[in-house]
Formats: C-alpha cells, sequence, structure tokens
C-alpha cells in the first residue's frame, strides 16, 4: 500500500491530521517551511520537529513524489532530469540557468494526449495525469539539488496542462502560496496548445498567471495539420480565449510559434501572423524547430529565421526568438518525451 502524498496536503489537511495528534499548530508551519522552503527529502532531518512526530509522519506520509533516476547537464548549465514517479513511471523535467532568471520546467502529465505530429511528447502516447504534488515537487528537488529556488517556472514540460486542470491549479498554488514556496504568480507562465475551456477557466481564477498559447500558423488549415486541438477549438476561438484571458487578467498572453521549414515559414504566413500580434496586441515567442528524430520536420536555417522575424516586424508584429538551449541533451522545447522501463 502506497502511503498518501505529503506534498497533495493543503494546509488544512495538515492541521487536521496535527490537531488529531494533538500537535500545536505551529508544528504545521514547521513543516511546511522544511518541506517548500527548505526542499527536505526526508522526515528525519526536520531536527526542530520532536523525533516521535517525525517518525509518526514518515510511517503516515511519503515526503518524496519523485526520485531522480538520470541527470543530464549540458556546458551551459541546462540540465535535465528523469524523474520516477511513485508507481514507476517516469518524466523529464529540466533546468534553464540565464544571466538573469533561474527557470524550471515542469511536465504535468506522463506523455501527452493532444499528439502534435512534430513533438516527441505525445509519441509514446498518453499514460496519465501527473497528480498536485508530482508537479510541484519536480521544483522542489530541482531547488534541492542546485541549492536555490527558481525565480521563474514554466509548465512547458511533456503534456497539456489544462486538461489537467484541478491537479494544474493545486500546484500552481503551492508553487506560489507564502505557505509554500512563495513565487510569485507573474513568474509563472502555463503554456496550452489551446484547449479554450481550459483558457476561460483560468482568465476567472482571479490569478496573475501568465499564459502562452502554442499556436503555430496563422490560419486553421495549417494549425490542423500541426496541432489536433485545432479540429475541436478552432484559430478563432482560440484567439477569442486569450483576448478574454488579457482583458479579465490584464497579463499579457504570448503565442508560441515553432518554425517549421516549408510548413509554416513563408512570407504570407508572417503577414498573417502580424496581423493577429497587432490585433490581439500579443507578442509572438518564435521557436525554431528543434529536431525530433525520426520525425519529418526541418529547422529553417539561420537567414530563414531572420527573414520571417523581419516579415513580421514589416508587419508590425511583436516577435522575439526564443534561445534555444539544451538542444544536445534532447531537453529543447518539444524534445521531452515519455521514457518507460
Ligand atoms: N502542451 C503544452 C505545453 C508544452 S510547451 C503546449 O502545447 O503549449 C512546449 C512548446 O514547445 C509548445 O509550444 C510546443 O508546441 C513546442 N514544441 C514542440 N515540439 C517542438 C520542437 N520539436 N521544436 C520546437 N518547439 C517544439
Amino acid at each position: 500500500m502506497m502511503k498518501p502524498a505529503l506534498k497533495s496536503r493543503t494546509p488544512e489537511d495538515l492541521r487536521g491530521w496535527f490537531e488529531s495528534r494533538h500537535q500545536p499548530r505551529y508544528r504545521v508551519d514547521q513543516l511546511l517551511e522544511w518541506t517548500y522552503r527548505r526542499w527536505a527529502d526526508c522526515f528525519e532531518t526536520m531536527s526542530n520537529l520532536p523525533k516521535n512526530l517525525r517518525r509518526d509522519l514518515d510511517e503516515s506520509f511519503d515526503l518524496n513524489s519523485v526520485t531522480a533516476a538520470d541527470v543530464r547537464e549540458e556546458t551551459d548549465g541546462t540540465r535535465k532530469t528523469l524523474y520516477r514517479l511513485r508507481d514507476g513511471e517516469s518524466i523529464e523535467t529540466v533546468w534553464i540557468p540565464s544571466p538573469k532568471r533561474l527557470t524550471v520546467c515542469l511536465s504535468t502529465q506522463v506523455g501527452c494526449p493532444i499528439g502534435c505530429p512534430f513533438c516527441a511528447s505525445g509519441e509514446g502516447g498518453f499514460i496519465r495525469n501527473l497528480s498536485p504534488d508530482e508537479i510541484v515537487d519536480q521544483a522542489i528537488h530541482e531547488s534541492a539539488r542546485e541549492g536555490r529556488a527558481p525565480s521563474h517556472v514554466v509548465v512547458m514540460g511533456v503534456g497539456e496542462p489544462l486538461l489537467n486542470y484541478e491537479n494544474l491549479m493545486a500546484a500552481l498554488s503551492a508553487l506560489n502560496a507564502p505557505w509554500g514556496m512563495g513565487i510569485g504568480a507573474r513568474r509563472i507562465t502555463s503554456s496550452t496548445c489551446g484547449i479554450v475551456p481550459g483558457i476561460r477557466r483560468l482568465s476567472k481564477e482571479g490569478k496573475q498567471w501568465n499564459l502562452s498559447v502554442s499556436l503555430h500558423a496563422p490560419d486553421g488549415e495549417t494549425r490542423a495539420s500541426l496541432v489536433p486541438a485545432e479540429n475541436r477549438y478552432p484559430l478563432e476561438d482560440v484567439l477569442e480565449a486569450c483576448r478574454m484571458y488579457r482583458d479579465r487578467t490584464g497579463r499579457q498572453v504570448t503565442l508560441e510559434y515553432t518554425l517549421l521549414r516549408g510548413v509554416n515559414d513563408s512570407p504570407g504566413q508572417a503577414a498573417q501572423l502580424a496581423s493577429i500580434s497587432r490585433e490581439l496586441d500579443v507578442k509572438v515567442n518564435l521557436i525554431p524547430y528543434n529536431p525530433v528524430d525520426p520525425l519529418p520536420y526541418r529547422r529553417p536555417d539561420e537567414g530563414a529565421v531572420e527573414t520571417f522575424v523581419k516579415a513580421v516586424e514589416a508587419g508590425r508584429g511583436k516577435i522575439t526568438v526564443r534561445r534555444e538551449k539544451g538542444g544536445s541533451i534532447d531537453a529543447a522545447c518539444g524534445q521531452l518525451r515519455l521514457r518507460r522501463g
């Protein structure tokens, strides 16, 4: 029998548990501090808790929801970790240091149900949603390894976050809350392939989370060939939901656009993309395609990327190129995958 995961417990749940043990309330705060601020990996190290309480906790809960199974680091400091989950499944997490920020990129599902044909994450199919503790524990383990917390969180690893909505919300809350990791909402960005009901729901949470939407094409026809969710949630509805998100939260939405040679990199598509950017007043984040073997897509050369950017700017669209990190360890956008066994 698996013990319940400690990190799936809200402070209220824990207060109930401590009360039932006749423990004073401040013990909960001590436990939360050890868990979310000091990234303890066993109850034994929680030295200001009484020994018998530590033992009781250990018998009642699992503190770790993920365990590092394989770590690969690139010379630029980008690090990809394969984490084993308690049921034997695994996920990937990326740590991305840059001069101004420390970013952790979290997965939300084991595999991905969307199956975009250019992305590695859906290739092995979909296994299951991650629980809140499995999502937040990736950030905790990365912090522990690094000896410092991330300044930014991007929910851009394996999976479609908005198809795991409740668990995503619980995890974001633990990342953000003062009792949790205390990372500012404006420093947390979730990315979606365009799940319209999820975007609408998120816009009503009254939070300052950032939202990124994977557009990848400025017209429905091309988009349908790249993002299967287009068939359910057409481009116009996705853009309308983005507008709603911006209006309700006051937060800027970013559009992600993976540039694929000969597929979505024409001058006409640049012009259309520019007009979307202009009309919605949103920035486009351009990601030159990262190769995934054996998928039949290719990355445009530097000149073609430059030409596309210039064309979008000429149409008065806002666009920046995402600096590639982690390509040589297959940790870049779209290269994270389901690994089993
Ligand atoms: N499922 C969510 C979260 C993943 S974010 C979403 O689709 O937004 C990962 C981003 O990298 C997405 O924009 C995805 O479309 C993009 N991507 C996928 N494969 C890629 C590749 N091979 N090269 C560059 N970007 C890729």
